[in-house]
């Protein structure tokens, strides 16, 4: 797993800054989102630092794909709905240059209701 030291999110999987971990395996974790969007918000976050969604592979994208799985399943989140979202770009709304996906859950994302 190849990290950058001066990325939060590798800092975070490294245990160097504190966050609420609900799921882990060996290619990502799961952590409660600071700035919660809805009731549930979790990011799910893959051990190799890559900046963006273009910048993965289908390896990456295999693992994300079944810790995605894996967290819904473990957490009961299939009965309850949810939304999984990956902002790719500063312009689309990514801040942390480093891919993640959030799962959100408990809220309806329809229009005028962000
Ligand atoms: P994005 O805007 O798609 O790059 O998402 C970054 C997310 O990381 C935002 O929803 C932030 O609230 C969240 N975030 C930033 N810092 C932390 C942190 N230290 N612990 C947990 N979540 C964080």
């Amino acid at each position: 797993m190849a990290l950058d030291d001066n990325c939060l999110f590798c800092k975070i999987i490294k245990g160097e800054i504190p966050s609420e971990r609900v799921y882990e395996n060996e290619d990502c974790i799961v952590i409660k989102d600071i700035n919660p969007k809805a009731p549930v918000h979790l990011l799910l976050i893959p051990k190799t630092h890559v900046t963006d969604f273009m910048q993965s592979d289908e390896e990456l994208m295999i693992k994300s794909y079944k810790g995605l799985r894996e967290t819904i399943e473990k957490l009961g989140l299939y009965e309850k709905g949810f939304n999984i979202l990956n902002n790719c770009g500063e312009a689309a709304g990514q801040t942390v240059m480093h891919i993640h996906w959030h799962i959100l859950s408990g809220k309806k994302f329809t229009e005028g209701n962000h």
